[in-house]
């Protein structure tokens, strides 16, 4: 067994580097004491390659856009480079979502749909196309990912799921009530999205009665 000399703990195996302080260890290991993770290596080589292009293309994106002041026709006062960077930071949040422990599949849908909408109401704004979004794409999105998170609640045996149906039952009922109120009256696809909430929070009750309620206790404190 070898010994950090900075930690004096002493270390097995052929370990390069100490654990506790990433110092470099003295002396040559023993044999390996823990088996080998390739699968693990080899998504991490992966992880490193994309992450190198989403890098490259931010830098490109950035030259292009800010030295060689090219342009979208159309948009000559847009900085494309800055919305296209937001979308692949997003896209790289949502990566290290997908390998983070702990979160369901639920959990992972949701985030990353939301994360998505918001930077799709950024980009409509800019390319003017703010009214179908909220209108229209918005909507459709969260009827679609209320479906899948009751879809997802009705399988889910450990109860992960239920906050993020109700939180996204919330974000589809709530945006047409004050949409109804303000304007007094509702686009068709807020109105459709509406219905199955309601319609979803129904059966989440029906089915799923006790997690509601749970949830509900735990959030709130009921
Ligand atoms: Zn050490």
């Amino acid at each position: 067994m070898r010994r950090c000399p900075y930690c004096n703990v002493g270390i097995e195996g052929d370990l390069v580097k100490c654990p506790l302080c990433q110092s470099k260890l003295p002396g040559t290991g023993e044999e390996s004491c823990y088996p080998k993770f390739e699968a693990q290596k080899k998504q991490s080589l992966y992880y490193k390659m994309q992450l190198a292009i989403v890098w490259g293309l931010l830098i490109v994106g950035a030259g292009l856009d800010f030295l060689v002041r090219l342009r979208i026709p159309g948009f000559p006062d847009l900085h494309w480079s800055l919305l296209s960077a937001m979308w692949l930071i997003g896209f790289e949040f949502g990566i290290m979502r997908q390998f983070k422990p702990g979160t369901g599949s639920a959990g992972k849908v949701t985030m990353m749909v939301l994360i998505t909408i918001v930077m799709w109401c950024v980009t409509a704004y800019f390319f003017g196309l703010m009214k179908i979004t909220l209108g229209l794409v918005v909507p459709v999105v969260l009827a679609a990912t209320i479906t899948a998170n009751f879809v997802l609640a009705l399988i889910d045996k450990n109860g992960n799921t239920m906050v993020y149906l109700i939180t996204c039952l919330f974000m589809g009922i709530i945006p047409s009530i004050i949409c109804y109120f303000v304007s007094d009256k509702m686009p068709l696809a807020w109105a459709i999205c509406l219905m199955v909430s309601v319609i979803l929070f129904a059966g989440a009750v029906i089915f799923k009665g006790r997690a509601v309620a749970d949830e509900f206790q735990r959030r709130f404190h009921l």
